[in-house]
């Protein structure tokens, strides 16, 4: 029986490989994007990479995570280290293609989420992460009710079996919810509330390459 160690090894291979939402007729560009630890006690989990995410080969890579980091530099996180040792992953991990209607990347279908699905639930089971922040409302739904507003819930944590939980909401320049004054008041207590779980979890610090160098 494979350890956890050489079964996260064994998903990841697996997740690059998989081409079942090509085979299931859909429109997207694998290999799946994923990146991190087993060791991680934070994981971030998007909605579907985008063009750029393919190229580099890394989760938010482009506009959408030059913000989402901002928000986490305030949490008092630093970019390099979070990219080097947490996890970071999504609902369905590769690109769906752009929305044909304009407004930003296709939202990726309920088929296709159900089919990357199991890839996530076994993700969360191996890395068995202590703080998981859903970023959007495709991650958000995994957490929360998709009737409760995503007002209601950016701003808050929340318990659940055994684990914290801090929405964000998709910081993707396509996106407006983000840009709304009383939307950044939200915003600023997530990332209070991050900030405040980030101590819990590294109470001594984390050893980063800006302050190994100083
Ligand atoms: S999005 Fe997920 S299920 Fe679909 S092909 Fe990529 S890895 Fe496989």
């Amino acid at each position: 029986m494979a350890t956890r160690r050489e079964r996260f090894d064994q998903l990841q291979t697996e997740m690059r490989a998989c081409r079942q939402c090509l085979a299931a007729g859909y429109f997207v560009v694998p290999p799946a994007i994923t990146k991190g630890k087993l060791s991680a006690k934070i994981m971030t989990i998007g909605q579907a990479p985008g063009v750029t995410e393919v190229e580099a080969l890394r989760p938010f890579n482009a506009g959408s995570g030059r913000r989402l980091f901002q928000w986490l530099e305030q949490a008092g996180i630093d970019e390099d280290w979070f990219r080097r040792t947490q996890y970071m992953t999504a609902v369905t991990k590769c690109f769906p293609g752009k929305n044909p209607a304009g407004g930003g990347d296709r939202v990726p279908s309920r088929t296709e989420q159900l089919l990357c699905r199991p890839f996530l639930e076994e993700e969360l089971a191996l890395v068995r992460p202590k703080l998981i922040i859903p970023i959007g409302r495709l991650a958000i739904q995994r957490y929360f009710s998709p009737e409760i507003p995503l007002e209601e819930l950016i701003g808050t944590d929340a318990e659940i079996n055994g684990v914290w939980v801090v929405p964000l909401p998709h910081p993707s320049g396509a996106s407006r919810w983000h840009q709304i004054e009383s939307n950044r008041k939200r915003i600023d207590k997530a990332i209070k509330l991050i900030a405040k779980h980030y101590k819990r979890l590294f109470p001594e610090g984390v050893k980063t390459k800006k302050r190994a160098s100083a």
